[in-house]
């Protein structure tokens, strides 16, 4: 009989530890309502102890969302858990996922405890915690590299304090497979009361061994797998949620585990996680990439026309990557333009439709077929990256270019409500010229650290889609722009960016706080 792997999803906690990511409260919330969708047991919602601004999205994902369990992360200090208790108290099943280090390496040089010290605190974390709800993981910080027998005396000793789960981390990214299922074997043999309480474990991919570890655990007992979309997380990342799963389901004939994941939902909630994350993912990369499933080679391409499966072992389908079908034109009405968003899942109210609908009017006036990846793409800039007031709203862009002429930029643009220019500035090209007058107009002092243009469909009028990050007195923020002129997509995704950094600095959404300890 196949049994039931648990799938924990901390993208919004260890996955937002990504140098350069940071989602405010409205993007956790979209990506929570994603992971809901995906069927995900378990979302990490965040860390709320370590700021105000986490505490918030930890306490607006767990409002919202009633599916899966909403866990929080603490401290093995009864503050920690008191303020995790606050911010998930209101979810459906909340769970209080507490930890602390038991590696001889991190007692020495980090903590300055004994093992007694650290097997007391904590035993008596769960205990705290047991208080508000019979939820609660415990997480062995650095256990790979921790005594075994003592992390088995600290395991039992939890176990017996009320802690239902039991973290068993490969914090460094250290572990290699046939090592890392021989320990949660052990575990599983020598924990007394292991019967009460599900083993788990949290994968780091600093030698790209993650998934590996993590399969090698579960067919040693783990029944519970900690991951992220798009594998995202501190340093080299976590074990990566479409890797674990989908190899799961397509080895069904050697791993007799299931998952309660709705797959299709796998890419949609990829893109998007890379989309507010800023961080892309890798075109070579299983499951998601671009690549994933293109075939370039004449043999490999005959055979997938011929029967998908002579080269597929999975199909694009059934983790949510479809073909373009039946696009749209600029003949095409409102009601099958609504029919066709409901049928990509976007269900949007009438002002956001509204306002997507003039947009692919003018796109499709200007580009002969809209592909679902151009519908997409103008839902997302009109619906869901604009989650911050737009103080900074792009009127007029005009500029001069070519191999004859000095670039140069002419913008107006509202600031506040307020009209200003015509301004017109010279650039080394129309881009530069166009982020110069920008950037004039609204007075601003930020600093461009990476600007990335990529085509959205093939062809020369295909749309550009243009990802930048700015920074602005510590504040580090993505903004997104798209349209069929990459002059246009890169104005565009400037100023999304300043409205982003706007928000930051009235106060509006998460800040980042002190960097939570690493599991
Ligand atoms: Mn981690």
């Amino acid at each position: 009989m196949a049994h039931k792997v648990f799938i924990f999803d901390t993208t919004l906690r260890d996955g937002e530890q990504t140098p350069g990511a940071n989602l405010n409260v409205d993007e956790k919330l979209q990506i929570a309502r994603h992971l809901e969708l995906l069927n995900v047991d378990v979302i990490e919602a965040g860390f709320p102890f370590s700021s105000p601004g986490d505490f918030e999205a930890v306490r607006a994902v767990a409002r919202e969302i009633r599916g899966p369990q909403i866990a929080g992360l603490a401290r093995a200090f009864a503050k920690d858990i008191d303020a995790c208790w606050e911010a998930i108290k209101e979810a459906t099943n909340p769970r209080i996922h507490t930890f602390i280090s038991t590696s001889d390496i991190h007692l020495k040089h980090q903590m300055r405890k004994s093992r007694e010290e650290v097997l007391e605190m904590a035993a008596a974390a769960v205990k705290h915690a047991s208080q508000y709800t019979s939820n609660v993981e415990f997480s062995a910080m650095d256990a790979s590299r921790s005594d075994l027998d003592y992390v088995a005396q600290v395991f039992t000793a939890v176990i017996d304090a009320g802690a239902t789960t039991l973290n068993f981390p490969d914090t460094v990214g250290y572990a290699i497979p046939d090592e890392f299922g021989a320990k949660i074997k052990y575990l599983m043999e020598h924990i007394p009361n292991i019967h009460q309480a599900v083993l788990s474990v949290h994968c780091h991919n600093d030698l790209g061994l993650a998934v590996a570890n993590t399969l090698a655990a579960v067919m040693n007992g783990a029944r519970q797998v900690e991951v992220t979309i798009n594998g995202l997380g501190e340093r080299a990342g976590n074990a990566s949620l479409e890797e674990v799963v989908m190899a799961l389901s397509t080895r069904r004939d050697r791993l007799e585990y299931f998952t309660d994941i709705v797959t299709q939902y796998i890419y949609p909630t990829s893109r998007l996680t890379s989309k507010l994350s800023g961080v892309p993912v890798q075109p070579n990369k299983a499951i998601v990439g671009a690549n994933a499933f293109a075939h370039e080679s004449g043999i490999h391409q005959d055979g997938v026309l011929k029967d998908a499966s002579t080269f597929e072992i999975m199909t694009p389908t059934a983790v949510g990557i479809k073909k373009s079908s039946l696009p749209l034109g600029k003949l095409s009405g409102r009601h099958a333009f609504k029919n066709k968003l409901r049928e990509m899942g976007f269900y949007l109210n009438d002002d956001e439709l509204n306002r997507v609908f003039a947009r692919f009017k003018s796109l499709a006036d200007r580009k002969k077929t809209v592909y679902d990846e151009d519908l997409i793409s103008l839902v997302e800039t009109e619906v869901i990256y604009k989650s911050v007031p737009e103080h900074f709203r792009l009127v007029e862009l005009v500029v001069l270019t070519g191999t004859m002429a000095r670039p140069s930029a002419n913008v107006k643009m509202e600031v506040g409500g307020q009209l200003l220019g015509p301004y017109s500035v010279f650039g080394d090209g129309p881009i530069d010229a166009a982020y110069k007058a920008i950037t004039h107009l609204a007075g601003s002092k930020c600093k461009l650290l990476k600007f990335a243009v990529s085509s959205i469909t093939g062809g020369t009028d295909a749309q550009g889609e243009v990802s930048v990050r700015l920074e602005d007195e510590g504040h580090v923020v993505t903004g997104q722009g798209v349209d069929p002129d990459v002059v246009t997509a890169s104005a565009r995704a400037f100023i999304n960016g300043l409205n982003r950094l706007n928000f930051l600095k009235e106060g509006g959404p998460v800040q980042k706080g002190p960097k939570p300890e690493e599991l």
